[in-house]
């Protein structure tokens, strides 16, 4: 399991909800920690370990040993948004780069653990960012779509230079063709 950066195509994959919980699936939710440790984020969504699946976990500590911390979210539903506020966000899909992305300030939040039992949440604050963050990522979006426009005009060369390295990347054969990654991702997708 990697992180794929951007333009990678599971970045841009509408992912199906999870139908079970097994112990594939809590593998891979216990990599995606590790991973998500390892290159010190708060979030990481399976869109962005080109896994087409419903879920995401987090750490707003962003710190392992702080397990009280570590929620998993699968099939989260915003169910209700309150207000706006905006704020500087970063995604592990683009290292580095860091733009101010307009938020609902309060959201309600339902969604399943791995035990299967159903949760909701009221969030404010960060937890709501990064949970709208996180919950765009299942369905292909991106922070880079949400940018205010003065981000968006300073990171425009910034992004084009992710895609060009990805390409790059992609010639070399460090990355299939894309057709061949959405043909494995809709492989993988829950049956
Ligand atoms: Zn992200």
């Amino acid at each position: 399991m990697e992180i794929v950066p951007y333009c990678h195509p599971a970045l841009r994959w509408k992912s199906q909800p999870i139908r079970e919980v097994n112990a594939e699936l809590r593998r891979n939710v216990e990599e995606m920690f590790e991973l998500m440790y390892a290159h010190k984020g708060i979030g990481l969504a399976a869109n962005q370990v080109a896994l087409p699946y419903r879920v995401f976990v987090l750490n707003l500590s962003g710190d392992k040993d702080v397990k009280e911390e570590e929620l998993v979210f699968l099939n989260p539903e915003i169910l209700r948004r309150k207000g706006t506020t905006e704020g500087e966000e970063g995604c592990l899909s683009f290292p580095q780069m860091y733009g101010n992305v307009k938020r609902a300030a309060k959201i309600a939040v339902e969604a399943f653990n791995l035990k299967g039992e159903c949760f909701e949440y009221a969030l404010d604050d960060l937890a709501a960012r990064a949970v709208q963050h996180e919950t765009d990522h299942l369905d292909g979006v991106l922070f880079i779509d949400r940018l205010t426009d003065a981000s968006a005009r300073d990171l425009a060369p910034v992004i084009a230079d992710f895609e060009a390295q990805y390409r790059r990347w992609q010639a070399e054969g460090r990355f299939p063709p894309d057709e061949v990654v959405r043909q494995e991702l809709a492989r993988l997708e829950p049956k």
